[in-house]
C-alpha cells in the first residue's frame, strides 16, 4: 500500500472539506481491496489501480461535500449505484447518513453487501431491482432528501429514473462527464414534467488535470406526477 496515495486521499478529502480521520482512510482502502478481489470474479470496474480508484471513484463520488447538499442523518438513495458509486463513498465520509443502494444486478448488490459488512456498517439498505419500479413504490416514492446517480443513463432518461425518490425541497444530485450542456437542453421537458428545477452545475477538482466532471443539482419544487416513473424500460426508448 503506498503512502503516497493514501496521503493523495486525505489531502483530497480534506479539499473538500471533510473531515478526515485514519479510521475513514482504512474503509477507503478495505473497499478497493474487496473491489478488486471481487473483480477478479465478476465485472465491477475497469479501473483498480489504488491511485486510480482513489482519484476515479472515491474522490469523484464525494466531491460534493464541498457544497454543503448533503448534511447529517439525510436519507441518501444511489439509484444505478454498480459498485458502489458514488453512494457508499458517500457513507464512508459521513456515517450519520440513511443510506440505499440499488441497482438492477443482484451480483452487484451481493458484492455490496459484502464490502458493507466488511467495513462496519450495519444500517445500509440493499434493494435489488429496476429504478423504474421501486419509484413507484409507496416506500420509496418521494421519501428520500437526496436521490444521486453516476453513469447510469442519458439526463432526460435519469430524471426519470430518479426524480420519483426525492421529496419535495429535496436534491436530484447527478455526477457526469464534462459535455452535460447538450443533455441539459434535451432535458427542459423532462424537468418540467418531473417537478425539478436546476439550481446548479459545479465543476469538480480533481487531483488529475485531464479530468473535467460536473455534478448537477436539481431541486423538487412540485410532486412528480403519478405516471412517472413510466413502465421498467419505457424512460430509455421514449425519454421524455
Ligand atoms: N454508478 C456506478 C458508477 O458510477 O460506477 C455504476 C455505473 S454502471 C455503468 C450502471 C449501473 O446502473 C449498472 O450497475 C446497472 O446494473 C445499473 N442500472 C442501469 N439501469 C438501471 C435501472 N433501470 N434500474 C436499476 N439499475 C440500473
Amino acid at each position: 500500500m503506498s503512502t503516497e496515495n493514501i496521503e493523495l486521499l486525505r489531502d483530497g478529502l480534506k479539499g473538500y472539506n471533510i473531515n478526515v480521520d485514519d479510521s475513514m482512510l482504512e474503509k477507503f482502502e478495505k473497499y478497493r481491496e474487496i473491489l478488486v478481489e471481487y473483480n477478479k470474479v465478476m465485472n465491477l470496474t475497469g479501473i483498480t489501480e489504488q491511485r486510480e480508484v482513489y482519484i476515479k471513484h472515491f474522490l469523484d463520488s464525494v466531491a460534493i461535500f464541498n457544497n454543503g447538499y448533503i448534511e447529517d442523518e439525510m436519507s441518501v438513495i444511489d439509484v444505478g449505484t454498480g459498485a458502489g458509486f458514488p453512494g457508499l463513498p458517500f457513507k464512508i465520509v459521513n456515517p450519520s447518513i440513511q443510506l440505499t443502494l440499488l441497482d438492477s444486478l443482484n451480483k452487484r448488490i451481493k458484492f455490496l453487501k459484502e464490502v458493507g459488512d466488511s467495513i462496519g456498517f450495519d444500517d445500509i439498505e440493499y434493494v435489488h431491482g429496476r429504478a423504474e419500479d421501486f419509484g413507484k413504490n409507496k416506500e420509496f416514492r418521494e421519501k428520500f432528501d437526496i436521490a444521486t446517480a453516476r453513469a447510469v443513463a442519458n439526463l432526460p432518461v435519469l430524471l426519470e429514473l430518479c426524480v420519483p425518490y426525492v421529496k419535495l425541497g429535496g436534491y436530484f444530485i447527478c455526477l457526469k462527464g464534462p459535455n452535460v450542456e447538450n443533455e441539459l437542453e434535451k432535458s427542459e421537458n423532462a424537468m418540467k414534467l418531473l417537478g425539478v428545477e436546476l439550481v446548479e452545475s459545479i465543476d469538480v477538482e480533481l487531483p488529475d488535470e485531464e479530468l473535467n466532471h460536473k455534478i448537477l443539482v436539481f431541486e423538487k419544487t412540485a410532486k412528480t406526477p403519478k405516471r412517472f416513473p413510466r413502465k421498467a424500460g419505457t424512460p430509455a426508448k421514449e425519454p421524455l
